[in-house]
């Protein structure tokens, strides 16, 4: 320890302690990095000299944490301007350095995550987290070009400025990360409202981001997050007149709050996706990709398998191939018990809300939890419960994000189809099929109008993970953008030279 303490680091601690003290409300809760960012030394070269930003915005909040967020606002606002200045390699530097960072802590973060939001699984927040890599960066903001008898137009992908986001409990920091990564990639800055129950691990990054960001270019608060987050500075953050885009991540609430706020906004909303197997392709594959997709971070995937339908003919042999594939099958009646744990109200009685709760206490959890709750004790390793329910099962209806599986027989593709439908809501999200019959995939696709259609694989074959393509946390249903990318939080430009700059 002793070997990184420096002048500088002394003064940003007591800078920070300081600001905690005089600045942030005695209310907040304080929260420690797992680990000490990176130290700011002048040996280096960098920090001292590059840290350029006001002093009123650094007595403000503290590496991107504020309590305020009108505050942190207008500090991103400021470190707009600055990242204006360091230009694309500027922006290609904060991306390089996100992308190294999350690899880096992706064990330790995970686990972070974890402990604080107590659902999904290590193995696969590691990955989420290791997987920033594949997201893209400054490379994918290509202009676009026009020469002609009369010029020159170029068509350019220009930044908004502060753009307000809103992470999910579901995957907190790795929601962060891949929005730092494709909002700065495109010039822009933004200020986070995480999840209540998931806001700790997000101050943490955020924290660790900032100082690495400034410790490289000089940049204060170009990635800031509100500590703690709550419906006021959501609201805060929407009307701020500074935040030009909003891009919430999350289920019906948040995007309703969202398109009411009067304030553009990349809606990446709630599935619930149905998967359509037809038995004209490999079942045993089938099973091992629907396994895969629904157990992943224990089903907490938005775009994760949520029920199955099965020609009737095929049911037994996917059942097998499910239990095959590290799924355990639960009888009627421990569907039932598990249904009756699984959500609070039944449709309709949960005060004035038009659907069931969903338990919070079983949402992420491991398969033995659920199986406890389901009054069954099921062997070490397995991956999923899988059950066999009928079309309009609560379990099929609801987005539940829990490690159980729904299977339903149908009659016909025709039958498979129109429940598939049903179940998705209308979400337009994703929606899985397995199937050599390209008439049957073409009349899924047509009829669910989803942003994500996988064929013959899992579902994080839509994020790239098994199929081709890449990959983002926020993937706007809602809105239509699609898998976000750098290009997503742009306006488009032109500039247009009139009859001259063509070089024949
Ligand atoms: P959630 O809707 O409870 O919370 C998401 C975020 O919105 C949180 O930061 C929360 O504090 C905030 N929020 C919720 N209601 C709000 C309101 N009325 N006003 C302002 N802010 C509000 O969702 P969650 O449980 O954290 O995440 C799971 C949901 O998110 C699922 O529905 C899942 O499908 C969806 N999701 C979608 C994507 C996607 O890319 N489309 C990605 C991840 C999760």
């Amino acid at each position: 320890m002793s070997a990184t303490v420096n002048e500088t680091l002394i003064r940003d601690v007591v800078a920070e302690v300081l600001g905690r003290l005089g600045g942030v409300s005695a209310t907040a809760p304080v929260t420690t990095p797992a680990t000490a960012p990176p130290a700011a030394s002048p040996a280096c070269g960098c920090p001292a000299g590059k840290a350029t930003s006001s002093a009123k915005a650094a007595s403000r909040g503290k590496f991107g944490v504020f309590a305020d967020a009108n505050e942190a606002c207008e500090a991103a606002h400021e470190a707009y301007q600055q990242l204006s200045d360091a230009g694309v390699a500027g922006r290609r530097k904060v991306v390089e350095l996100i992308k190294e960072i999350c690899y880096a802590k992706a064990e330790e973060w995970g686990r972070l995550e974890l402990a604080e939001t107590k659902i999904g699984r290590l193995d696969h927040k590691i990955e989420k987290l290791q997987g920033q890599r594949g997201i893209p960066g400054v490379e994918f903001l290509n202009p676009y070009g026009l020469s002609g008898d009369h010029g020159i137009t170029l068509e350019e992908y220009a930044p908004f400025g502060v753009i307000g986001a809103i992470t999910p409990s579901t995957h907190s920091i790795p929601t962060m990360a891949c929005n730092i990564i494709s909002m700065v990639s495109a010039g822009n800055a933004a200020v986070f409202n995480a999840h209540p129950g998931a806001y700790q691990c997000a101050v943490t990054a955020a924290r660790y981001f900032n100082q690495a960001i400034r410790h490289e270019l000089g940049i204060e608060n170009l990635a800031c997050i509100v500590e703690p987050p709550t419906l006021e500075s959501f609201n805060a953050i929407a009307k701020n007149e500074l935040v030009k885009l909003l891009c919430v991540t999350g289920g019906p609430g948040v995007v309703q709050a969202a398109m009411a706020s009067g304030k553009r906004a990349i809606c990446a909303g709630p599935g619930n996706p149905p998967v359509l197997v037809d038995g004209t392709s490999c079942l045993d594959n089938a099973a091992k990709c629907i396994v895969f997709g629904a157990a992943y971070d224990n089903n907490l995937l938005c775009i994760g398998e949520k029920e199955v339908f099965v020609l009737e003919p095929h049911f037994d042999k996917l059942m097998a191939a499910l239990e095959k594939h590290g799924a355990y099958r639960l009888n009627s009646s421990q569907i039932e018990t598990l249904a009756k744990a699984a959500f609070v109200f039944p449709p309709g009685q949960g005060a004035g809300c038009p659907h069931p709760v969903v338990n919070r206490d079983l949402i992420g959890k491991d398969p033995e939890v659920l199986a406890k709750a389901a009054g069954v004790t099921i062997p070490r390793g397995t991956q999923l419960l899988i059950g066999e329910t009928t079309a309009d099962h609560i379990f099929v209806e609801e987005e539940q994000m829990m490690p159980f599986l729904p299977i339903v027989r149908v009659k016909s593709v025709a039958e498979g189809v129109v429940a598939s439908k049903k179940a998705e809501h209308g979400y337009k999200h994703s929606a899985m099929i397995h199937s050599h019959d390209v008439s049957n995939m073409t009349a899924m696709g047509k009829a669910l109008e989803t942003t994500l259609f996988i064929k013959n694989g899992s579902c994080l074959a839509g994020l790239g993970a098994g199929g081709e393509g890449y990959s983002n946390f926020s993937i706007a249903t809602t809105t239509g953008e699609g898998i976000c990318n750098p290009r997503t939080f742009t306006r488009v430009r032109r500039c247009v030279m009139v009859d001259k700059l063509r070089i024949f």
